[in-house]
């Protein structure tokens, strides 16, 4: 099976890919303004087939044997890493990410995640037995929730479908996953690997479709228990909204505004070269890039002058040049936004490196049709303006002094969100506390960014609430069930006095 065949349509349902019958819609690769594909968008009458075909599909999935579970989810592991380079290359394509990242992290991470899925679909067990009332026998079941309905973000389609659809399948559920309607390509893919794989029609369902209509009618949608979203704070309280109306289980990953905090014991280089890394991955478009540095006043001069020097000699340029480090941004719009957001700064913050639309890249190539944005570097900016409270999403850090480590800890934690943050620090007391009073879902020493499929991924604070990755997951994906069994075999039971008294 060719993945990349979507000449046959954007809507993934029952094992069978076919046309929207909504709206056309064109994805456009931002690196130039072309067309990758002409796609339709789901209706809502598609996003009904799509549920349908899910719940049809879940009795028998949901009584799959852990063991057959995880071998079809190694097929799939198998078959995505045999894909690899056409997913690399659509990854790019789609989203204007550099193809490196694509093919080094994307990708790669996309496949150990099924791998660790599939030993993880092995792994789930309820408690084992007790009898802890005297008369009876308990013991818990974990089973799956049902239908999940999912949305998902732009940044990284290809990881945020597999995080959404692994832990779902292997815990037995079925799934109907929203991607975001500018980047649906490689979650088409990896629904139709899904099928190569021998995993059932109907388990795993793609509809491509807007986030007002299709998004909202597949939250609020009476056959679907639970709902999973991945995306902005602003959309994420809307899904809860809906989710919550039809008393539906959440689980929420929404935005960050991670700091990075550099105490004045820090190697400094390390720390320079981290910032670097973790504010320009997938150009910024990361929940957990480095967005705010917080810097020791000794260290805070050298660490800018740091930065620049190396934002200076970042390579900006065509996504499908090896070579390249910053491809485009997604879209125009959002090139757009992050531009304003600069521009708003200048008002009242220092633009040191970057900050003007590029025209030329590294190796002089004429970048103007395409959605850039070089790497911006902020200073002078307070702690409640909008550049450092904001989500910008996009390459663009903001650097502010401390003086005693109170503050720097406090400056940190003083944003809505708590996704992700990092310590630098040669102190193992500093480390230490950082981890313990940093309020994030995640928080590096002496590093930032690296994900691993066996830990958890998710917020704190207006960064939501759930876990992707990991086992963890597998609890937002179950539901467990007490199962109590009478023990004595006798008609009258002491506890019937309640009702009975005497007689
Ligand atoms: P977004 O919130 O605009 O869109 C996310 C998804 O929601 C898309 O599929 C969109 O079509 C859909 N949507 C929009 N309106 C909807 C509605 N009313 N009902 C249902 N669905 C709707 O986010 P984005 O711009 O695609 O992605 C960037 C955001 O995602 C950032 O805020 C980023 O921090 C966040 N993000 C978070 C994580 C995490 O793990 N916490 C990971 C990646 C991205």
């Amino acid at each position: 099976m060719d993945l990349t065949d979507f000449g046959a349509g954007a809507q993934y349902i029952a094992g069978r890919q076919s046309r929207g019958n909504g709206e056309p819609f064109q994805i456009v690769n931002p690196a130039d303004g072309s067309v990758v594909e002409q796609v339709a968008l789901a209706t809502t009458a598609e996003v009904d087939a799509a549920v349908a075909a899910a719940r049809a599909a879940l009795p028998g999935w949901a009584a799959a044997t852990p063991g057959a579970r995880a071998e079809a989810l190694n097929r799939l592991a198998a078959v995505l890493t045999r894909a690899g380079d056409d997913l690399a290359r659509v990854e790019t394509a789609q989203t204007g990410k550099p193809v490196r990242l694509a093919t080094e992290f994307d990708v790669p991470g996309t496949i150990d995640n099924a791998a660790f899925f599939a030993g993880a679909a092995r792994n789930l067990e309820g408690k084992a037995a007790g009898e802890y009332s005297g008369d009876h026998t308990s013991y818990v079941r974990r089973e799956p929730v049902g239908v999940v309905g999912s949305v998902s973000p732009w940044n990284y389609p290809l990881q945020m479908a597999a995080w959404k659809i692994l832990p779902a399948i292997a815990a037995g559920n079925t799934i109907v996953l929203k991607p975001a309607e500018l980047t649906p390509l490689t979650s088409l893919m990896f629904a139709r690997a899904c099928t190569e794989a021998g995993i059932p029609d109907g388990v795993v369902n793609v509809v491509t479709g807007a986030g007002r209509t299709a998004g909202e009618h597949l939250v609020s949608h009476p056959d679907v228990a639970m709902v999973s979203f991945t995306g902005s704070t602003a959309v994420g309280r809307r899904v809860a909204e809906l989710a919550v109306a039809g008393v539906k289980r959440t689980h929420l990953e929404l935005g960050g505004k991670a700091p990075f905090v550099v105490f004045d014991d820090a190697d400094l280089d390390a720390a320079v070269h981290g910032a670097v890394a973790a504010s320009l991955i997938n150009g910024g478009q990361d929940c957990t890039a480095a967005t705010r540095a917080y810097v020791q006043r000794p260290l805070y001069d050298a660490f800018v002058a740091g930065v620049a020097e190396l934002y200076a000699a970042v390579r900006v340029g065509d996504p499908l040049d090896p070579r390249t480090d910053l491809g485009p941004l997604v879209s125009y719009t959002h090139r757009d936004r992050v531009a304003a957001f600069v521009e708003r700064a200048r008002a009242y913050a220092t633009v040191v490196t970057g900050g003007r639309i590029p025209a030329r890249g590294h190796d002089g190539t004429d970048l103007t049709r395409g959605a850039y944005y070089p790497p911006t570097l902020v200073t002078d900016a307070a702690q409640d303006s909008e550049i450092v409270q904001g989500e910008v999403f996009g390459p663009v850090l903001v650097v502010l002094p401390f003086d005693t480590d109170d503050q720097g800890l406090r400056l940190a934690n003083d944003t809505p969100y708590g996704l992700a943050a990092s310590a630098w620090t040669t102190n193992v007391h500093r480390s230490l506390r950082a981890t313990r009073e940093i309020a994030a879902g995640c928080v590096w020493v002496n590093d930032h960014i690296p994900i691993i499929s066996e830990m958890p991924h998710g917020g704190y604070k207006a960064s939501g609430y759930g876990k992707d990755m990991s086992q963890y997951s597998l609890d937002e994906y179950t539901q467990v069930k007490h199962v109590m069994f009478d023990t004595t075999a006798v008609a009258r039971k002491d506890w019937h006095r309640t009702v009975f008294g005497d007689r």
